[in-house]
């Protein structure tokens, strides 16, 4: 999943893009509101942190010109506001939830997963296809009931086709979902992830679709 992180304080940024790349999420940051704005007008993002303190436009302008503009991608506004007409002002502005600094880094991953699920409509946390099930929000995979140990990258990577079975994911959408800017993609390291999930899931699951990328099948 790919997170765009709008935060001026470097500290924070660094704390949360980190924690969140452990959790396997694919983190973009930007530190003010135009760049945020550049930023969601280019990339399909599954989720926006926005803080509301920024420079050049504040957070609440940024969901108000992003609503306006019929951008409805989940945002979770993280502030040191801490005043009710702010969270107010936010939540009308458009924004899907609040979260208050200094917050849980574990808090806050359990919030985004939460609000991801319910933007692709999904009320249950677990994802299932046949014996297989994954859970967004533990982190686990279990096949006919036995966990299976994937890396952050393997489980992102999986939880991306999954959420989408029958639709064919090209090798760079796969890329996006599981890197942020700046970070190092070899050249075959979709390729190489794919066949390690083949490995300890079955070679069936993950299908590839010749010259278009790969897909997981609607029917189990
Ligand atoms: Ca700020």
């Amino acid at each position: 999943m790919r997170i765009l992180l709008v935060e001026d304080d470097r500290m924070i940024a660094e704390g949360v893009r980190k924690a969140l790349r452990t959790d396997g999420f694919a983190v973009d940051w930007v530190q003010d509101g135009e760049a945020a704005l550049t930023a969601v007008g280019g990339e399909p993002y599954d989720l926006m942190l926005l803080d509301l303190g920024l420079p050049k436009r504040d957070g609440l302008d940024v969901l108000k010109s992003l609503r306006a503009r019929g951008n409805a991608v989940p945002v979770l506004i993280v502030t040191a506001r801490d005043a009710v007409a702010d969270r107010v002002k936010g939540l009308d502005a458009g924004a899907d939830d609040y979260l208050v600094k200094p917050f849980d880094l574990d808090e806050l991953g359990a919030r985004m997963r939460a609000l991801i699920r319910r933007h692709v409509g999904r009320g249950e946390s677990l994802v299932r296809h046949g014996g297989l099930t994954l859970d967004p929000v533990g982190h686990q995979v279990t096949l006919d009931g036995a966990p299976i140990a994937l890396s952050a990258r393997e489980f992102a990577l999986l939880e991306a086709l999954m959420a989408r079975p029958g639709a064919v994911l090209s090798k760079s959408q796969l890329e996006e979902k599981i890197y942020g800017w700046g970070e190092e993609i070899g050249s075959n390291t979709v390729e190489v992830y794919i066949h390690s999930l083949r490995k300890k899931l079955g070679a069936d699951l993950i299908r590839n679709v010749r010259g278009l990328g790969y897909m997981v099948a609607k029917d189990a």
